[in-house]
């Protein structure tokens, strides 16, 4: 499956942009304000009433994106949430403290929280800040995600929901302006794009197919590429074990070796 996986997704980095500036760029990261972490600590505590409190630490993270993400170190937690959030009101920064706790615990999501987080997700003045961004940091210009048979963006939201409680933010998406057959699908770190293969949006094509192309391409979103001395780690294990959630693995993969 990997060596398929390694075959079937270019995930070399793009040469648009050298890799030193994109790190410039995604490293920029602001402490969030005390009332941020006591927001936290507060949701903390609704989840594990008798567990110590831990160290908390958020950073508001500039990017494109309204990614989020939190984990535990040395019994520390880190967060790390969009600048999109910054200045955010109360509800939905308590909101988006408790899913990601909620996450990080196994707890299971308070509805009223996740339907916070959704509206403020898909709010009108969240899209068009985060379009203004897009268009004031330079993003390349690509065919669009509206296919004639399948809009990508309506598979992101839906596999967004389904296996990561809308906590990715979404790229933009696009069909590839080729009929690709060797790149099927690919992430382009520098652009904050996912590219799908135009092979993919005829109606011969089952969902399925292109739900496990982005499926693949969303893990990449939340797994970054870790680099290990000169060798880059693509599809770790963490990668490679989550990827094997996706139901209908066995049916895509078989599918994509008959193209
Ligand atoms: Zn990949």
């Amino acid at each position: 499956m990997q060596a398929f996986s390694e075959s079937l997704f270019a995930d070399g980095e793009s040469t648009a942009q050298p890799a030193s500036k994109r790190r410039e760029r995604t490293r920029k990261t602001r402490v969030a304000p005390e009332e941020v972490i006591r927001i936290f600590a507060e949701e903390y505590r609704v989840l594990r009433p008798r567990a110590p409190m831990p160290q908390i630490e958020v950073r508001f993270r500039t990017f494109v994106s309204l990614n989020t993400t939190i984990r535990l170190r040395e019994g520390k937690i880190f967060a790390s949430l969009s600048d999109l959030l910054e200045g955010a009101p109360e509800s939905v920064l308590r909101a988006i403290a408790h899913i990601l706790l909620a996450k990080l615990y196994r707890k299971p999501i308070d509805k009223t929280h996740n339907l916070r987080y959704k509206r403020f997700q898909y709010s009108e003045a969240v899209a068009r800040q985060t379009e203004h961004i897009r268009s004031t940091r330079g993003a390349k210009r690509w065919l669009g995600p509206e296919g004639r048979y399948y809009h990508l963006n309506e598979v992101f939201d839906a596999l967004n929901e389904r296996f990561f409680h809308n906590l990715l933010g979404r790229p933009d998406l696009t069909w590839s302006e080729h009929y690709a057959r060797r790149q099927l699908g690919h992430y382009d770190a520098a652009h904050n794009t996912i590219v799908i293969s135009k092979v993919f949006d005829r109606p011969s094509s089952p969902r399925y197919a292109i739900e496990y192309l982005l499926y693949h391409e969303m893990l990449h979103l939340k797994h970054p590429v870790k680099v290990r001395g000169t060798r880059r780690c693509v599809h770790g294990a963490e990668f490679r074990a989550e990827e094997k959630l996706f139901p209908q693995l066995a049916e895509a993969t078989a599918f994509l070796k008959r193209l």
